[in-house]
């Protein structure tokens, strides 16, 4: 056994030492490849992309949720930037889980609209619909310009790439006039470049309708141009301000694709020319097939058709299934007027049918996308106006519970409380007077010969005297006392806070204000009518008890001649 010990001890702590060498080695590879990955570093996206995914299978082994949660989400960005929408859309739900459950919010809003974005771009629609309005549900309530105009953004896409250009010209334009102010540069340069982009698409869209265009569309389309290319500088301008190697490509290259459409071609060659020679530099894959494209319209314009031709025949084959669907309608669109002007009308109309077959297949899908929308909106309206519904009903219903209360705690005649309202408000009061032993006094008043008023003057007079008491008995006590009507002309007063002593000169007072009160009002001339009080006071604080040993005392005075206030005598018995 000691020997075993002895052997086994330092082996065993070798091995610890070993793995905890490993683990410390594999820590800081994972911190490593978290720094190259970190988008913010602007590191080639698939440099950085390798990092990020080397870093998701080290944080994953070393149990590191929250770094796994942000290299996954990182990756996705990067897979954004070489275009690889698939792959990312496959990432994505992992991502989004891992974020989820380590809280990092503005991390998995970054992914949900990466997801937006790819959705959009792969004619997955419905996931990029339901990203971005998950994004703008999350964004809403923050009061941050930055996240707001982001999800905005987010959205827009998802409605560009549907065919609403115009709804998404509307929504970024209407973003950014309520959030660019207040938005940091990045996020109003990456919404100036989706405005430039967008109306680069209406512009593209409008082209569609075509060969005999009417003024109107004529007039649109040039507006857009001109949208397209005011939103393009102001982006680069905040290029100096804001270095974005991404968005740069985007922007030259978009910018040059406008100048293109604007006749100015001359001018546009340039900025082609540099967006392509980054892209390839930064390896940018998509922006470099798009630009390509554009290159291929611009040798069409110079009536260069088969350099364009050998061009575009080269894109499509080299870019194949990878590139974004719409670049791929466009060169075959360019092969299509390469052809044509070269005389081959055999491959130019197979090239024209690819792309009519593309562009129906992008229509239906977007018919489909707009009319899923659609439903889920009716549906949500319905289910926001069911739960409307239902809210008002119940506050109505509550209104009318209230409303019963009020009445059946009330004396019709008198609006006085009744017993139901002195048993209610006495369940409130006596505890805590109890507990906190506060002073407190009841008072049980009736009126002397009330049978007398009835029967000289009419029951009609004798209700009449019955509201004009309630109103001088109101109108002599304090609001926190509770007075109800107890019965056919009998009340009861609560006077919390108020000793025998103090409650018995409240009584008196109102014993002598009604005895000196002109009855005339109530149509009685010469009527004469008194009251008799009974008072008990805490300690003892049963309701039940105390109206007892009121009610006793009010017996006293009746029978000691009414018209006076007699107290209760000692202690609860
Ligand atoms: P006492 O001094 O002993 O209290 O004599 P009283 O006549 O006031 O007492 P009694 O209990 O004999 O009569 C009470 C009368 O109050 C009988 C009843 O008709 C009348 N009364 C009770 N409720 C109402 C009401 O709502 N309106 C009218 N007009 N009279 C009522
Ligand atoms: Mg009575
Ligand atoms: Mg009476």
């Amino acid at each position: 056994m000691a020997e075993n010990d002895g052997v086994t001890r330092p082996m065993q702590g070798v091995t610890n030492e070993a793995v905890a060498r490993v683990e410390a080695d594999a820590g800081a590879r994972l911190d490593a490849c978290l720094t190259l990955a970190d988008p913010a570093a602007a590191g080639l996206p698939a440099v950085a992309g390798q990092a990020a995914r080397e870093a998701c299978a080290l944080a994953a082994r070393l149990q590191r949720h929250a770094d796994e949660g942000r290299a996954r989400a990182w990756l996705c960005t990067h897979l954004l930037r070489l275009g690889c929408y698939a792959e990312l859309l496959a990432e994505a739900p992992l991502a989004l889980a891992l974020l989820d459950s380590a809280e990092l919010a503005a991390e998995r809003r970054e992914v949900l609209r990466l997801v937006a974005l790819s959705g959009s771009e792969t004619g997955a629609h419905d996931a990029a619909l339901d990203a971005a309005q998950e994004l703008v549900r999350l964004t809403a309530g923050l009061g941050d310009h930055g996240t707001a105009l982001s999800a905005a953004y987010g959205l827009a896409v998802c409605f560009e790439r549907m065919g609403d250009s115009w709804q998404a010209n509307r929504m970024l334009q209407q973003a950014l006039n309520d959030h660019g102010a207040g938005a940091p540069d990045a996020v109003r340069l990456m919404a100036l470049t989706a405005l430039c982009a967008v109306a680069i698409g209406l512009m593209h869209r409008l082209r569609g309708v075509d060969a005999a265009a009417d003024a109107d569309t004529d007039a649109e389309l040039h507006e857009a141009l001109a949208r397209a290319r005011a939103s393009g500088e102001q982006a680069r301008a905040l290029l100096a301000r804001c270095p974005a190697p991404i968005y740069e490509v985007s922007i030259l290259g978009n910018l040059g694709e406008v100048l293109l459409h604007q006749g100015e071609a001359a001018a546009a060659e340039p900025l082609l020319r540099e967006a392509l020679a980054l892209a390839t530099q930064r390896d940018l894959p998509a922006h470099s097939w798009r630009i390509q494209a554009t290159l291929g319209d611009w040798l069409l314009a110079q009536g260069r058709s088969d350099e364009a031709l050998a061009a575009m025949t080269a894109l499509i084959e080299q870019a194949g299934a990878a590139a974004p669907q719409q670049t791929v309608i466009r060169a075959h669109h360019v092969a299509y007027g390469a052809c044509r002007a070269l005389g081959r009308y055999a491959a130019a109309l197979s090239h024209f049918e690819i792309v009519e077959r593309s562009e129906r297949r992008r229509a239906t899908a977007q018919l489909r996308a707009q009319s899923q929308l659609f439903v889920t909106r009716t549906e949500s309206q319905q289910a926001q106006w069911q739960a409307e519904q239902a809210r008002l009903e119940a506050q109505a219903q509550r209104a009318r519970a209230a409303e019963f209360a009020e009445s059946a705690e009330h004396d019709p005649l008198t609006g006085l409380g009744n017993r139901r309202h002195l048993a209610r408000r006495c369940a409130e009061l006596l505890p805590g007077a109890e507990r906190e032993s506060r002073p407190l006094a009841l008072a049980q008043l009736d009126i002397d010969h009330f049978k007398r008023v009835n029967d000289g003057h009419g029951h009609a007079a004798g209700d009449r005297v019955l509201v004009m008491l309630a109103q001088l008995l109101r109108d002599n006590t304090r609001s926190r006392d509770v007075l109800v009507r107890h019965g056919g002309e009998e009340f009861v007063l609560v006077m919390p806070g108020l000793s025998l002593d103090s409650a018995a000169e409240v009584c008196e007072r109102l014993r002598a204000g009604v005895a000196a009160q002109r009855w005339a009002d109530a149509e009685q001339d010469g009527l004469a009518l008194t009251v008799s009080i009974g008072l008990a006071a805490a300690p003892g604080y049963e309701v039940a008890d105390l109206l007892h040993r009121a009610d006793e005392a009010l017996y006293r005075a009746k029978r000691d001649g009414r018209n006076r206030v007699e107290l209760a005598s000692g202690q609860p018995g």
